[in-house]
């Protein structure tokens, strides 16, 4: 076990200062890290280094508050930085895309999955007719599979992995720590992160990339179906919008959640009148449930004080999009398509 350097009193095994001295263990490389950081003129950078800072620093101590207050600043410096240049994502998001072949694999489990929810599934929707909303898109999900076939499936996984990507560009751009996208058999993907989020602002927008990006991914496939006659793809643009809007409940660790904690409580109200325009305008279901958690949300938590305008707006452009997206006719199944959606 090692000593402390400043009192030779002995140091626990992952101790980040000494327990008789508090003099901190990793002096030496914060001192490295406080140089870099800076010298450094990119604040997506200096991020990277005040956050590896943050990893080595004792939670509550004076010196990790400085840090965190550091963050919250230069935070702010990336959102009011312009886009890193498009020649780096793309050819980020082409590297990526050799991850894409892992998840083919994954995709013949998932594949078994969603013909179990067909076949199962329409005979349990008979006894469970308050979930019938729920699980109805996930229904219809198997119908399209089965109509469409791969076509349909490589769209749509797809259309989840630029999801995915809008959720690491934008960990990337706060310099946040995290793994590529991960394909999960029936639950959908998600990254992993090894560094969190430290201000509410950062949690929001990280959270809402992935709608933002899936939305538009969506939207793609949706314009590409339309234009070459290619009812899959069409199929892919309403199911990818659903699940985006899906991941918009305000609820546990979706992303509305996490992009629903950087709103006051005026904002909160006027994403209610959002929802509710959206239902009328739709009907559809899932609206009725984002409404409801949110309505709980306003009623239960404390907001801050602080209005994010930009951040309401992206929350309220992609809820409205996502529900106008469950309005689209997928051709070639009559009845099929509408009969399974909405009241
Ligand atoms: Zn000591
Ligand atoms: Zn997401």
């Amino acid at each position: 076990m090692p000593d402390c350097r400043s009192c030779g009193g002995q140091l626990l095994p992952g101790a980040l200062a000494c327990s008789h001295c508090h003099a901190l263990v990793h002096a030496d490389r914060l001192k490295v890290l406080a140089r870099e950081a800076s010298e450094a003129t990119d604040p997506t950078e200096r991020l990277r280094l005040w956050r590896e800072a943050l990893d080595l620093l004792p939670h509550g101590s004076r010196q990790a508050e400085a840090i965190r207050a550091r963050i919250a600043q230069d935070v702010q410096a990336v959102d009011t930085s312009p886009a890193p240049d498009d020649r780096s994502w793309l050819g980020r998001l082409a590297g990526a895309g050799g991850a894409l072949g892992t998840a083919a694999l994954v995709l013949w489990k998932l594949k078994a999955f969603v013909f179990l929810a067909l076949t199962k599934g329409k005979v349990l929707l008979l006894g469970l007719t308050k979930w019938k909303m729920m699980v109805s898109m996930f229904v219809s999900l198997g119908v399209y599979w089965a109509a469409f076939g791969w076509r349909f499936a490589v769209g749509l996984l797809a259309s989840l992995y630029v999801h995915e990507m809008g959720h690491v560009f934008a960990l990337q751009r706060y310099g946040i720590r995290a793994s590529a996208p991960m394909f999960v058999p029936g639950l959908g993907a998600f990254v992993r992160l090894d560094q969190y989020p430290q201000t509410v602002r950062e949690d929001a927008r990280v959270g809402l990339a992935g709608p933002v990006w899936g939305i538009a991914a969506a939207l793609f496939a949706w314009g590409v179906g339309v234009a070459a006659g290619w009812p899959s793809w069409v199929a892919v643009g309403k199911v990818g919008g659903w699940l985006n809007l899906f991941n918009l409940i305000p609820f546990w660790q979706l992303d509305g959640s996490r992009g629903l904690r950087a709103l006051d409580r005026t904002q909160r109200w006027l994403l209610l009148a959002v929802v509710a325009g959206m239902w009328m305008l739709t009907g559809d279901g899932i609206l009725i449930l984002i409404g409801a958690v949110l309505a709980f949300r306003i009623a239960t938590d404390t907001p801050p004080d602080e209005p994010s305008w930009d951040l309401f707006l992206t929350f309220a452009a992609v809820l409205a999009i996502g529900s106008g997206m469950t309005l689209i006719d997928v051709p070639g199944l009559d009845g099929t398509s509408r009969g399974t959606v909405g009241p």
